[in-house]
C-alpha cells in the first residue's frame, strides 16, 4: 500500500489458502510494556504514525477497522500498585498511562484480590480480517493482486531487477511472515518464531467495554463476544489450534469469572518473532533487489505501517533504513 500510494508500480502475490498470523491476531495496539511498566520500544514515533496512517486507509479503502479503546491493567499487589503510582509521573511513560486508578469492576468480573485498575492511554486495535480483507478487494480492483503461492524456482535475477512469470520488476519484497524459513534467499536470518492461541468466546454475565489485561486479555468484540488470549509457544511452531493452549487459556480466566464461558472459535499463527526481537527490514547481502520485511513479532500493527513507510522510501529515494531494524546487522550470517 505505501509504495502502491508513493505511485509505484506494484504487484502483489500472496497465496490464500496459506495461514496467516495477521488474520489470526487480536491487533492490539498497546504502548505499554506492563512487565517493568515502560513504553514499548518507540512508542512516541510508532503511535502518532499509526494513528493517521490508518485513519488514511480507513478513506481510501471505506471501512471502519481502527478502533480506540482503553487497555485496563488488573493491579493484585501493593508492590504493583505503588509501582504504577511512582511511573504514571516519569516522563517517559506518563503519556501512556492514567495516574489514575480506578476500582469499578467489570459486570461480571470476580474481583476478590483487585487493589484496582490502571489504565492504558492511547491503546487501541485493529480489526486485521477486516483491514486485510478490503486492502485485497481494493488491489483485486486494481488487477494487481495474484492470489497463489509464489515460486521461488520461477525467480530470475537480471543485472536490472528481477524476471518473475514474464513480467519484470525493479525489486521483489518478500513480506512471508513465519515462512521466510522457505525462501531460499533470506532464511539464513536468525528468526525466532513463537506460535500463539486466541479463542473467540461468550461469557454470561460478564459485560466491559475495555481491554482487560491479567496474565491474559480479553478485548470486546462488536458482537458482544470477546477475544481471550494469547499463548506463547516455541516449539510447536504451527498454525493448529492446540488442546493444551485452550485449556491454558480457559484455566488462566476460570479464576476470574463466574458466568459461564462458550468457545465459539479457536485459532492459532506463528508470530514471526526475531531472535533480538526487532524488525529485519531491507535488501540483500548479494542481490539488491531482493528485499525482506519482517520479524513484526508481537507487534505487527503498531510496527507495520512505520516501517512499511521506511522501506518504500529506502526502495524509491534511497533512504538509510534505521540500524537497528536494517537486515545489514545480520549480513555476517550469509556466507
Ligand atoms: C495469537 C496471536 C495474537 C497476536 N496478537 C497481536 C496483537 O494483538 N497485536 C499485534 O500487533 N500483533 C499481534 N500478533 C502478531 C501479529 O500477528 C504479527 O506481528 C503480524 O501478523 C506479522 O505480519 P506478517 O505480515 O509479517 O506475517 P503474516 O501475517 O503471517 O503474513 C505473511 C503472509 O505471507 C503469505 N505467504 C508466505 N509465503 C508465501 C508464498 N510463498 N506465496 C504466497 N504467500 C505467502 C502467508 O500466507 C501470509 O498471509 C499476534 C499473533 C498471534 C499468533
Amino acid at each position: 500500500m505505501e509504495l502502491f500510494q508513493r505511485g509505484s508500480n506494484v504487484s502483489i502475490i500472496a497465496d490464500s489458502s496459506l495461514p496467516s498470523s495477521s488474520k489470526v491476531a487480536a491487533g492490539l495496539i498497546n504502548p505499554v510494556v506492563f512487565k517493568r511498566l515502560l513504553p514499548s520500544w518507540r512508542a512516541d514515533e510508532l503511535l502518532p504514525f499509526l494513528q493517521q496512517k490508518y485513519k488514511t486507509l480507513e478513506t481510501l479503502l471505506e471501512e471502519k477497522f481502527i478502533h480506540s479503546i482503553s487497555i485496563t491493567k488488573v493491579i493484585e499487589n501493593q508492590h504493583e500498585l505503588e509501582t504504577w503510582g511512582k511511573r504514571a509521573h516519569a516522563e517517559d511513560i506518563r503519556d501512556f498511562i492514567s495516574e489514575k486508578i480506578t476500582h469499578t469492576n467489570p459486570q461480571g468480573f470476580k474481583s476478590v484480590e483487585v487493589l484496582g485498575y490502571g489504565e492504558v492511554l492511547q491503546s487501541g486495535y485493529l480489526d486485521t480480517h477486516l483491514f486485510l480483507n478490503a486492502a485485497a478487494r481494493f488491489f483485486k480492483e486494481k488487477g494487481c493482486f495474484n492470489d497463489h503461492e509464489f515460486s521461488y524456482q520461477e525467480l530470475q535475477l537480471t543485472a536490472k531487477g528481477a524476471i518473475y512469470q514474464e513480467k519484470e520488476y525493479d525489486s521483489v519484497v518478500f513480506c512471508e511472515g513465519f515462512f521466510v524459513h522457505r525462501n531460499p534467499y533470506f532464511s539464513f536470518l536468525p528468526f525466532k518464531p513463537v506460535k500463539g492461541d486466541v479463542l473467540t468466546i461468550s461469557i454470561e454475565g460478564y459485560q466491559n467495554k475495555n481491554v482487560l489485561n491479567k496474565n491474559f486479555f480479553l478485548l470486546p468484540l462488536v458482537d458482544g463476544a470477546y477475544k481471550l488470549g494469547a499463548t506463547y509457544d516455541w516449539k510447536n511452531l504451527n498454525f493448529e489450534p492446540g488442546e493444551e493452549a485452550k485449556n491454558d487459556l480457559l484455566n488462566r480466566l476460570k479464576d476470574y469469572v463466574s458466568g459461564e464461558v462458550k468457545v465459539l472459535k479457536h485459532e492459532a499463527g506463528v508470530r514471526p518473532s526475531s531472535e533480538d526481537r526487532r524488525p529485519i527490514i531491507g535488501p540483500h547481502p548479494h542481490h539488491p533487489q531482493l528485499h525482506v520485511f519482517n520479524g513484526l513479532g508481537t507487534k505487527g500493527v503498531m510496527l507495520a505501517p512505520f516501517f512499511a513507510a521506511q522501506l518504500a522510501h529506502h526502495l524509491l529515494d534511497g533512504a538509510l533504513i534505521d540500524q537497528e531494524v536494517c537486515i545489514e546487522r545480520f549480513y555476517h550470517l550469509k556466507k
